[in-house]
Parts: C-alpha cells; structure tokens; sequence
C-alpha cells in the first residue's frame, strides 16, 4: 500500500465541489487539513466510509508549523537550562529579576525563566518566542556600532533574503501608505525614535526590538509619479548577537502585531 504525503493525492479523491460540508471552505484546504492531522476524512460527506477508511490507512501525517516551532522552542530551551544567569544579563543587556532575566524588547519586559519559559503580559507567541531564545544563547555582547547594513548582508541571511523583503520590509510599506499617522503611532509607542535622516528618507526610525539588536527603518513617502519606498536595515553586529532566522521572525511579528492593531483601531475594520 503506497503511502500519502501530499495533499494533492487526497483533493484528487474528494468530489471538488468546495461545499463547505467537512467544516472547511475548499477541497483543497480539506486535504491540506487532512494531511496535518486537523481534520478527518470521515467529515466529508461524499466520500464512501469504506474509501475514506482505505485512505487514511495510506497518509503519513506531516508536522504542522506550530508542531515545528514547539520542537524549535523546546530544544532552546535544553540549551538555556545551564545558563549562569548573572553571567549572561550584562551580555544581552538585560536585568535579573527574581532570578529570571528580563529583556526588553520593544519597551515591554518578557522575562526568562532558568528552564527556559518565557513569562510576560504582552501576548506570547512563536514570532517572539524563538528570537528571544535564540539571543539568550547566541548573544555575543557585541554593542550595536551605528554602521547599518541591508538584511541580505548578514551572515546567513541569503536565503531568507527574500522572505524579508516580502513579508517584512513590503507589507510594512503597504500599511504605511494607507495608515501613515497609525503606523507612526504604534511605532512610537513600542519605543520607536526618530533619527539623522538615512539615505533621503522622509522618515528614519529607531526601535528596539531586543535590546542589542535595533533595527532602523527608512520610509520614503510616495510622490508624484513615484511610489514609496521602506527598508529595514540592521546594525552590522547584528550578526554576532542573533541568527538571520530569528531577525526575520522579529521583524515578521512586529509586522503582524502593527496589522492585527491596525485592524482594531482603523475606522472601518479594513487594513486596505
Ligand atoms: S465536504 Fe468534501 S466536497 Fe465539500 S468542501 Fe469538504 S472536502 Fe470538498
């Protein structure tokens, strides 16, 4: 018996009506769900019980993200059980409460805890998670020179390179066109400050989004016959201080964070 590892060998299957029936919107999301063990193929009412049993017997069920950054988490968190606490605060400019460390990361406290959880009053979540484990391990110390440098150019970078322009430096653009005073808001109150104009930009902002490893953002607001421009640059030691994976995660929850705001506080609920 061959086994299923793809979700286009369940959709070829299912009757392609995308009606809905199975508690998901199309056949193809059904067979994805399927795949990843969220749903069963019993909930589609159009296929025959004694086929859907046949089938499942084949799918050889694939890791959803969520499964793989909890393994990520976990793992992380072996290797800062160990830590001499005292040792690492100074390194990640970071304080020790009640011997957990406190890093501040956008001006909000998340703490760490000796085993590796993570503890704060800001929603928790993999964007942050992982990056803040990752620099508690792979923070060298090294103090941010004010010598900022494209993504693409940190070490390790290349291949995430694209996925950093798309869905961190663009989709900011795009909030910042249509929600300008907004976007600046929310930037300021996570911290942001303003500095030297970079590269003609009309706007330069500083955050921090863990204490040695700022991130500088440039916007470039449209005019006549052109359209804006926004870049995130980092400062060349970011290299030494955190992974290229995790600044990407970061810059990527920031994102998601500033749209899910957006969303709440626009005038009609509409990002765009
Ligand atoms: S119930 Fe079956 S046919 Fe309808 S959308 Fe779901 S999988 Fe497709």
């Amino acid at each position: 018996m061959s086994e299923i590892k793809n979700p286009l060998e369940i959709y070829a299957v299912l009757a392609k009506t995308n009606c809905g029936q199975c508690g998901v919107p199309s056949c193809m999301a059904f067979a994805a769900a399927v795949l990843q063990g969220q749903q069963k193929l019993a909930a589609c009412p159009y296929l025959e019980p004694a086929a859907a049993k046949q089938l499942s017997q084949r799918i050889v069920q694939r890791r959803s993200l969520e499964d793989d950054h909890q393994q990520a988490i976990e793992q992380l968190q072996r290797e800062v059980v160990g830590l001499d606490f005292s040792l690492a605060a100074p390194r990640l400019g970071a304080r020790l409460v009640d011997g957990n460390l406190a890093i501040n990361c956008l001006g909000k406290d998340f703490c760490i805890t000796p085993s590796g959880e993570m503890v704060s009053d800001c929603h928790l979540n993999h964007w942050i998670y992982v990056p803040l484990l990752h620099y508690v391990i792979l923070c060298k110390g090294k103090e941010p020179q004010g010598e900022w440098v494209p993504y693409n150019t940190l070490p390790g970078a290349a291949e995430w390179s694209q996925y950093f322009s798309h869905r961190c430096e663009e989709p900011l653009r795009q909030l910042a066109d249509v929600h300008r005073d907004l976007v600046f808001e929310l930037l300021h109150l996570f911290g942001a400050k303003p500095v030297a104009l970079s590269g003609g930009a009309d706007h330069s902002l500083l955050i921090l989004p863990l204490p040695k490893v700022p991130f500088l953002i440039n916007y470039w607001e449209p005019e006549e016959g052109f359209a804006s421009q926004l870049n995130i640059l980092l400062d060349r030691s970011a290299g030494e201080n955190i992974n290229a994976q995790s600044i990407n995660l970061l810059a990527r929850g920031i994102i998601e964070m500033f749209r899910q705001l957006i969303l709440r506080h626009s005038h009609d609920g509409k990002l765009f």
